[in-house]
């Protein structure tokens, strides 16, 4: 987001202009930043064969897959429902990486038959599918225990976590896997943690290589993610460089002594696509009382609930009264919950109608929307070489009714 000639835009595009043709709440994308993060991070690494796997979560509107799809991108789903999602976009099977948790052996079945790849993170599932499909080759997903920091809600390395087989579990793993005669092609982590400290990521590296020299037909190591992003402009973020150029001589050194080039898979979110989205609003009103001024929007915790449920940090803006005497607001949203955006923030006076616009939006906004309070979920449009896409309608009054089956006369004998 750039100011130039006292008017806010996006790539060339005006913001307040958007507003006006797509209404607000609104999702805004920039496919240039999505780019611009692909290849940065693929030109940190130097080894034979790297695959960086989107991770579908984040962002899965269909156009956003097809932009990874074509970047050379494979896709990390989490869910069936992101397989289909992501076969949708073109995606070859063998590109989707499906890690689940919690899922019932039926939908594992369904990706079998979808011949995507499969990463299994349960003993009792991995036997399941030894007895099932022993030639199928499968991916084993490995909690190394450590890396606890970030956010709790989000940190998922930790010994009581529900993800992964814990690295103490492995000798079980491994006589499953030989009295099964189980075909194990990769092995991954993913702790869920940001990558803060390098030295610290290389440790839990060093712990995954261990586990993969007791597997002799690997084709892949998958590090998952952990790339940090800046949500403050005095915020760490990964050094993508440094830990690339890290990473790299450990793994070349790894597949030496392995004797196989292996495939280094990463599978980023945020790192792709927070900073490529910006939520735009509009405020409805100012609530002035005794100790606060609150402005308050057109949207809640049901279109952006990270900095209520992880306590995330997102910068707002006032992009319609530039020049305005800089007053202290609280932001808040319309549902009747505390839905509190930000707390004091400096923004240039803010008056009812004015726009304001969160950034670092596109990974975990859209995808984690709902209807809560009965509102619609916000319309998403996308930048891309100079010109502006609706990729997904606004919803209606009717996307509420859409699957209810209403009862009328058999309610009558309600009195
Ligand atoms: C969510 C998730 C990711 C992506 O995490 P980011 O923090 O968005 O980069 C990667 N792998 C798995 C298995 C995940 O569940």
């Amino acid at each position: 987001m750039d100011l130039i000639d006292g008017r806010y835009k996006q790539s060339g595009i005006d913001l307040l202009d958007i507003v006006e043709r797509y209404g607000s709440p609104l999702y805004l994308y920039d496919s240039a930043l999505m780019i611009s993060q692909f290849k940065k991070m693929k030109s940190s690494f130097s080894v034979q064969n790297l695959k960086i796997h989107f991770a579908a979560k984040a962002l899965t509107n269909i156009s956003v897959l097809k932009i990874f799809r074509n970047l050379g991108a494979g896709l990390d789903a989490v869910s069936i429902q992101e397989v289909k999602l992501a076969l949708e976009a073109g995606f070859n099977p063998g590109d989707i990486l499906f890690t689940p948790n919690s899922v019932s052996v039926k939908e594992l079945e369904k990706a079998v038959s979808y011949g995507v790849k499969i990463n299994i993170d349960n003993i009792d599932i991995l036997e399941y599918f030894g007895h099932t499909h022993p030639e199928f080759p499968i991916c084993i997903r490995i909690n190394p225990h450590i890396l606890a920091g970030g956010n709790s809600n989000i940190s998922v390395g930790h010994i009581d976590s529900k993800f992964g087989i814990s690295i103490h579990q492995l000798p079980l793993v491994r006589r499953i896997i030989s009295t099964l005669k189980m075909n194990i092609e990769g092995i991954h982590m993913h702790t869920g943690s940001d990558i803060l400290d390098i030295d610290v990521f290389m440790q839990a590296a060093d712990i995954l290589f261990n586990v993969a020299r007791d597997f002799d037909n690997l084709s892949y190591i998958d590090f998952g993610s952990g790339f940090k992003v800046k949500y403050k402009p005095d915020d760490y973020e990964t050094d993508i460089n440094d830990f690339g150029l890290e990473m790299s001589n450990k793994f070349n050194a790894f597949c030496k002594e392995y004797g196989k080039d292996l495939t280094l898979i990463f599978e980023p979110g945020k790192f792709l696509v927070s900073e490529s989205g910006l939520f735009l609003v509009k405020t409805n009103t100012i609530k002035q009382t005794t100790s606060t001024i609150f402005a308050c929007i057109d949207s809640g915790f049901n279109h952006l609930i990270r900095p209520m449920f992880y306590n995330a940090y997102h910068d707002i803006t006032n992009i319609s009264n530039i020049g305005g005497r800089p007053k202290i607001y609280t932001v808040v949203g319309y549902i009747c919950e505390t839905d509190t955006f930000g707390w004091n923030r400096k923004l240039s006076e803010v008056r009812p109608g004015d726009i304001l616009v969160f950034k670092n939006a596109g990974a975990y906004g859209f995808t984690m929307s709902s209807n809560y309070n009965s509102r619609y979920r916000p319309a998403e449009v996308l930048i891309h070489n100079g010109n502006d896409y609706l990729i997904r309608k606004r919803e209606t009054f009717e996307d509420l009714l859409k699957n209810q089956l209403i009862l009328s006369s058999e309610l009558d004998d309600i009195k």
